[in-house]
């Protein structure tokens, strides 16, 4: 494998059900995503976009097939390997952002810095700076319901890389905001993955967002296929 592929899937396989009212929703899908490279996923509701983001990022088993991230195989790893493999190594951002409501928007963010093992001077100061980048800095000390859906995802997003991920998964990160919003959030995710050379794997049904990405794919009859954004 040539050492420049951060991720890739072969050959997976991934249903739900059992017996006669199983729902095959990935067949075999292959996909590979490259240092650095930023790749939108763009299909219609109901195809396995969310499923094969979360098989990438070792939330969820495959039936059949391989992961392997950062050049590790990760299918037949026991479970604590891959949970340690997925903190490392992949940063996730979901539609809706997840934050712990308890904590402020800076502890959010230094949380998994702590989990890292990072001291409390160090996760604050990589968080503030995170959120500083994201251009959510002034609202460090509030809680997520104090913040507005766009600078929620803002915070969401700057947790998602602060352990400095291999791989960014986005599952619709921008599909809960108006399209003025949307855009700033998606500048501002834009430009962090850019700058810190960072390899994105986005799900979208924003076709603006999918131009602005490197390559484009989509799921057909349960395998990914390359198309024009
Ligand atoms: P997308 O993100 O593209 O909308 P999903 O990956 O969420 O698609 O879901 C693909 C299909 O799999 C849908 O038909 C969905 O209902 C089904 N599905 C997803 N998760 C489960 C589950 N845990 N159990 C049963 N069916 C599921
Ligand atoms: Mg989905």
């Amino acid at each position: 494998m040539a050492n420049d592929i951060v991720l890739s899937l072969a050959g997976i396989d991934r249903h739900y059900g059992q017996g006669e009212t199983v729902l095959s929703i990935l067949k075999g899908a292959d996909f590979t995503l490259r240092t650095g490279e930023t790749v939108a996923l763009v299909a219609p509701s109901g195809t396995g976009k969310s499923t094969l983001l979360h098989v990438a990022g070792l939330l969820e088993h495959p039936d059949a097939g391989e992961v392997t991230l950062g050049g590790v195989a990760c299918q037949e790893l026991p479970d604590e390997q891959r949970t340690a493999i997925r903190r490392n190594s992949v940063g996730f951002v979901y539609q809706f952002h997840h934050l712990l409501p308890e904590f402020s928007a800076l502890e959010n963010v230094m949380m998994p810095q702590l989990i890292a093992g990072l001291t409390r001077k160090e996760a604050a100061e990589r968080a503030k700076q995170l959120l500083d980048y994201m251009r959510v800095g002034h609202r460090a000390d509030h809680r997520p319901a104090e913040l507005s859906g766009g600078e929620q995802q803002r915070v969401a997003i700057a947790r998602a890389v602060a352990n400095a991920p291999l791989v960014l998964l986005a599952d619709e990160p921008t599909g809960n905001l108006d399209p003025e919003t949307a855009s700033y959030v998606f500048s501002a995710l834009e430009a962090l993955v850019r700058q810190s050379g960072l390899s994105a794997m986005i799900a979208t049904h924003n076709h603006e967002i999918a131009r602005r990405m490197d390559r484009c794919v989509t799921l057909i009859d349960g395998k990914v296929v390359e198309i024009q954004a």
